[in-house]
């Protein structure tokens, strides 16, 4: 038996996600964001599991990652890519149809040269602009001087990213959503997308043409109550060792945990190598059969460890306990890691094995 630490790739999970998202939507069609490797669930598993869901839209950050999806779904979808162009990249973007996401002047600039002698993108192109959050996008002074340099091929897409949708209280929120409305006046008919999983969630205003969720398809961020997603992955590491402390002993570098009285505590096979967080240091848990184990003292590069006193039944070697999952909910793992989900999942590095479950 291999002792790595292992993520069970829940793809029916995610699907299920990815519809839920779309049973919430008033409007619009429901895309996909898998950039990042699917935020560390699999590209190539995610993209083929949502696009036989029905998902038609993926969008990425890198051309990269465009042509891997490409190569993995084929000719069908379309497939964005949120970074946008670089000058050297005309063959890489036609031969995969690749929808080039523009989000400056010099990128604007970048694809208008590729469209000198009329050779329109077989997909088109969309324009990003940025309505507040001052992050990556046109700027929206420029838009009816794009709008007449569009003429020679029109946009298929005008879209914005929210600063603040994880906030619904928030007055950015409007602002953006009103900005964008103005800019849209000057491309009359092209269809607009604004919300990431979060925007979903702001409710009708929000879902326009074409949504843009990530992290809700792989089961964080914060929906709605009421509304249950499920986790796209389960992480895993097994016990190695089990010991006996007295009161007074210390566990880890630095001695940063002292035990008060006599504790048994178990050694774990993951650590900051496999991209579980060292500031989860004293902080984080894992689940042991359904019952908390707090991590003591400081996660190192290939092993935590953890307090078993109460588990101290399923304490033994070859035994796995869950870092993140049902038992062990993303979201909440990160928050005592003083991190979000997001960075948590991307972080897991290739020594967590993958095992893909339909
Ligand atoms: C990453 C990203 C998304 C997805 O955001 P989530 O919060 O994960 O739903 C959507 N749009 C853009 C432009 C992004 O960069």
């Amino acid at each position: 038996m291999s002792l790595r630490p292992r993520a069970h790739i829940h793809l029916s999970s995610i699907a299920y996600n990815w519809r839920a998202i779309k049973a919430a939507q008033v409007t619009g069609i429901t895309g996909a964001v898998i950039k990042a490797d699917a935020y560390g669930h699999g590209l190539r598993e995610v993209a083929e599991t949502l696009h036989d869901a029905g998902c038609d839209h993926f969008f990425v950050a890198h051309a990269f990652e465009a042509e891997a999806t490409r190569a993995t779904l084929g000719s069908h979808p379309n497939i964005y890519v949120l970074n946008g162009p670089s000058p050297d990249e005309e063959a890489l973007y036609r031969e995969n149809a690749l929808i080039p996401v523009i989000n400056s002047s010099f990128q604007f600039r970048t694809m208008a040269d590729w469209l000198v002698d009329g050779v329109k993108m077989p997909r088109g192109y969309a324009l990003h602009f940025d309505t507040g959050m001052n992050r990556l996008g046109l700027p929206a002074k420029d838009t009816s001087e794009l709008a007449d340099a569009s003429a020679a091929q029109a946009p298929v897409l005008i879209m914005s990213h929210l600063a603040c949708s994880e906030d619904s209280g928030s007055a950015m929120n409007a602002h953006q959503a009103e900005q964008l409305k103005t800019i849209s006046d000057a491309f009359p008919n092209v269809p607009l997308s604004l919300a990431n999983s979060g925007g979903v969630w702001l409710g009708l205003d929000y879902h326009h043409a074409l949504t843009r969720p990530g992290i809700a398809l792989y089961g964080g961020g914060h929906p709605p109550e009421g509304l249950v997603l499920k986790p796209g992955l389960t992480l895993e590491a097994p016990i190695l060792q089990v010991r006996q402390l007295a009161a007074g002993e210390t566990v880890g570098y630095g001695g940063s945990w002292r035990a008060i009285a006599p504790t048994l505590i178990a050694t774990l096979a993951i650590g900051y190598g496999d991209g579980f967080p060292r500031s989860a240091s004293n902080k984080g848990f894992v689940s042991l059969g359904g019952k908390r184990c707090p991590i003591l003292g400081r996660v190192s590069m290939d092993l935590i460890t953890i307090d078993v006193t109460q588990a101290s039944d399923l304490a033994r070697p070859g035994v796995y306990g869950q870092l993140i999952g049902p038992d062990a909910p993303l979201e909440e793992q990160a928050a005592l890691a003083g991190t979000i989900g997001y960075e948590l999942t991307t972080g897991l590095t290739p020594r967590v094995k993958r095992i893909y479950q339909s």
